[in-house]
């Protein structure tokens, strides 16, 4: 976030809270149509130091996507090249359809101290978080009723009545894991849901640990007192 505490135009020197911070990994997984997509690109377009992780898959395009916006678009055996080259942070079969994260890009992101937004499901959730449990912050969100579900999957239009029902049912094994995450929204209102996902990020991102210039200041705040 841009709006870091204790910035003043005085002591901008060398201000350490502009250079010192430790990214962290927020996963945010929900069912299909939940909203989950919407919510988090969003809050990547709100806050600068927030990247959205684009994944590969080897689903079709639906109409309107592009490539390298909402997904890389793969060929079964360039996605199988990805994984054998260990180009993928995580990958996961979902929907008959084979998701994967690509590493570089993360990694170039928390090198930078920048924070890395993943919208994947809750296998790559938990992969993520297996690994860097200090860094990852999962929040999970729900919809507010199964209809409700229902009628979104619907009037996206974007797939045949098959996938929507096999979505559903998925959705069913998804929401199956909700207790796992640290965060739960139940997306009844948009506003409402992002502003509540906004404050789970902000306050994630003011835990000391994520704040390593935290010790140097109070040092000096200390020293100032006398
Ligand atoms: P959709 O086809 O609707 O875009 O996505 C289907 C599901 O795959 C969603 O739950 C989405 O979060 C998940 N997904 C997207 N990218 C990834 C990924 O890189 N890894 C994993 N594990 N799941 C993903």
């Amino acid at each position: 976030m841009s709006s870091d505490p204790g910035s003043h135009p005085a002591d901008d020197a060398a201000k350490p809270w502009e250079t010192q911070r430790r990214g962290l990994l927020l996963l945010v997984s929900s069912p299909s149509g939940a909203g989950k997509t919407s919510l988090s690109r969003r809050l990547v377009a709100d806050h600068a130091d927030l990247i959205l992780s684009i994944s590969a898959t080897t689903r079709a395009p639906r109409p309107g996507e592009e490539e390298g916006r909402e997904y890389y678009f793969k060929t079964e055996e360039e996605f199988e090249r990805m994984v054998q080259a260990g180009e993928l942070l995580e990958w996961a079969e979902v929907h008959r359809a084979r998701y994967g994260t690509p590493k570089a890009p993360v990694m170039a992101a928390l090198d930078a101290g920048k924070d890395v937004l993943f919208d994947i499901d809750w296998q790559g959730a938990q992969s993520v978080a297996k690994h860097a449990p200090a860094d990852s912050v999962r929040v999970f969100v729900l919809p507010p009723s199964w209809s409700d579900l229902s009628r979104r999957l619907h009037a996206r239009a974007q797939d045949s009545e098959e996938i929507i029902n096999f979505r559903l049912d998925r959705g069913r094994e998804e929401i199956g894991h909700w207790a796992e995450y640290d965060y739960v929204i139940v997306n009844k209102n948009f506003d409402r849901a992002y502003a509540d996902l906004g404050h789970i990020y902000r306050a994630e991102r003011m835990k000391p640990g994520r704040n390593p210039w935290l010790p140097e200041f109070v040092t000096g705040l200390a020293e100032e007192r006398t």
